[in-house]
């Protein structure tokens, strides 16, 4: 049997295995429902849960709800559906931070009891100041005395709801003076008025992520708590509170991986929320963004999106993927799959000027190149066709491979035809292009360029949506003026033709049109209206000659 390769997270769970050979390996995914699931969200999804099925442990789904300001129920339902399309299946079901508000309670008055944690009265700007910096030690806060007593009055009372929010907060007592400026006394519980979607208006008092983490951890019973690099120093303060709260026996330990930043894309749920604000984007589905929904939406399946996941690894070097490597991803799990079709994007008319007006003839097209047992079509050549504006030029220019004026090409699956005259319409100043054929110039001669095209009489008008990045720049969340990168043609709309067969045939999932791409035919919602159908991906890589 091929073993599967090993990530360093790999190996410290065969290590823990090793010592520990009865203990279920238990990982969790924690999403705060503050926004949609990303590409990013996905490598953290393959990890925790691949882990639990290659280990035969357990994975949870825990929402991380401590912030009511910022969550939401349709958050939830999203983040689930989500998972769920990658083909991932949580333990038993969902938890929640908030099942464990009153146990979070408990152990912050615990805290309280050793004279380990106090209520602090400092506003949010003094807190900071005395926080200190990297190079400036922190300063104890005047209120890091108050007894005990006093501590746990006043804590009590913010939980009643007798202070305003930011008026107080509940700090632990670690070190000011300490290196690891998240050691310098961290906030456990805040003020917020605010509605929770779960617990209702019972609690106006909120654990901080740090507090809440490392216990909620512990109480699942989690044995590798995985997130990443950015959380390195807040292992210290996970530790810290365990020990503290003698959670002594199997505790979970925290390690770090690399987050995944890709090419071109904004993964940051605050940017994605101000570009819906400003109706830049239509909402977290818009195909154009890298949150599972849109490139479900564009046409992704969740098999390419995995296989990326597989691809990027897990290591601890902080790097930008190339999109190329996503899209090189969906390409392969399309290929083989989509049935190959004829497609015109931009058409200009073709009259065949030595047919007669209603002749027709049928050829046959396979329906893919490789595979014979995918069968073959019938195509019609008849005196009127389309082919692609892209694939016509008056004069020959530089390596175009284009049908030329007094110039011969090959139609694929059919015949070579020369270019004669060109037709002005003056009305819609479409053109129209007068061609000879060669009935006996059929087989695709090695001699001329092949282009593709699709008959009138064998074809219905659609709807094409071409996306492309949102932002001219390969790493947007870094730009001071993101706007200044807005590709205006990240979404183009293109009225078209394809082969008439597409209108009633059922697919797997995509088809190719040859020579375009990868696209997938969106749900009608009303019968008889045009058939739109998004562009997946492009046959080639093209993210190299931006910025
Ligand atoms: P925000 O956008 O507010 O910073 P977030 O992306 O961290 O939020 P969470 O809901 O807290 O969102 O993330 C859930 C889990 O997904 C966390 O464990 C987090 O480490 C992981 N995660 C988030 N973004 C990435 C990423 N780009 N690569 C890998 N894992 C990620
Ligand atoms: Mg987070």
């Amino acid at each position: 049997m091929k073993t599967k390769k090993k990530n360093f997270i790999t190996k410290i769970v065969e290590k823990s295995i090793l010592k520990q050979p009865r203990r279920k390996i238990k990982t969790r995914f924690p999403p705060e429902p503050n926004g949609y699931l990303h590409i990013g969200h996905a490598k953290s999804i393959y990890l925790n849960f691949n882990i639990a099925y290659r280990y035969k442990g357990e994975c949870h789904l825990r929402f991380d709800d401590t912030n009511p300001k910022k969550e939401k129920i349709k958050y939830i339902h999203a983040i689930k559906k989500d998972i769920k399309w990658l083909g991932f299946n949580w333990y038993q079901k969902p938890t929640y931070t908030s099942d464990y508000f009153d146990k979070l309670y408990k152990y912050a008055i615990q805290l309280i009891r050793k004279n380990l944690a106090y209520v602090e009265e400092l506003n949010p700007q003094e807190i900071k100041k005395y926080r200190g910096t990297l190079k400036k030690s922190g300063k104890n806060s005047p209120f890091r005395n108050r007894t005990i007593q006093e501590n746990l009055i006043l804590f009590k009372k913010m939980k009643l709801g007798v202070f305003p929010e930011k008026s107080m907060c509940l700090r632990a007592k670690i070190n000011m003076e300490s290196s690891s400026i998240i050691l310098r006394d961290p906030i456990l519980y805040r003020i917020i008025f605010s509605k929770h979607h779960r617990t209702h208006k019972k609690w106006c008092i909120y654990p901080m992520y740090d507090f809440s983490h490392c216990i909620v951890d512990a109480l699942e019973n989690i044995t590798h708590s995985l997130c990443t690099l950015e959380f390195q120093d807040n292992r210290k303060l996970y530790e810290w509170i365990l020990k503290k709260l003698n959670f002594n026996n199997k505790v979970p330990f925290q390690y770090e991986f690399s987050k995944l930043s890709l090419e071109y894309t904004i993964l940051s749920k605050r940017i994605l929320k101000e570009l819906i604000k400003s109706k830049l984007i239509k909402g977290w589905k818009d195909p154009r963004l890298y949150t599972l929904s849109g490139l479900r939406e564009k046409g992704y399946t969740s098999t390419a999106i995995k296989n990326f996941c597989k691809k990027v690894g897990v290591t601890k070097q902080q790097n930008t993927i190339e999109l190329n490597l996503l899209e090189s991803c969906i390409r392969n799990d399309l290929n083989q799959s989509s049935p190959r079709r004829m497609a015109i994007i931009n058409p200009i008319k073709i009259i065949i000027i030595n047919l007669e007006k209603n002749h027709t003839e049928n050829l046959q097209a396979p329906n893919h190149p490789q595979i014979k047992d995918m069968g073959k079509r019938t195509i019609i050549f008849s005196k009127e066709i389309y082919i692609d504006k892209e694939d016509f030029c008056k004069k020959q220019k530089k390596n175009y491979k284009g049908l030329v004026l007094g110039k011969k090409v090959q139609l694929k699956y059919a015949y070579t035809i020369k270019a004669k005259k060109i037709l002005k319409n003056k009305k819609n100043k479409n053109i129209i292009i007068l061609c000879k054929y060669y009935p006996k110039e059929t087989k695709q001669y090695k001699k001329y360029n092949i282009i593709h095209w699709v008959s009138t009489k064998n074809s219905i008008p659609v709807q094409f949506q071409l996306f492309d990045v949102l932002f001219k720049s390969k790493f947007p969340e870094k730009e001071d003026d993101i706007m200044k990168f807005y590709n205006p043609k990240s979404y183009i709309i293109k009225n078209g033709y394809v082969e008439s067969i597409v209108k009633k045939e059922i697919i797997k999932h995509a088809y190719q049109f040859e020579r375009i791409g990868y696209f997938l035919k969106k749900k009608q919602k009303e019968k008889n209206k045009i058939i739109i159908f998004n562009r997946i991906v492009s046959l080639k890589n093209k993210y190299k000659n931006f910025s």
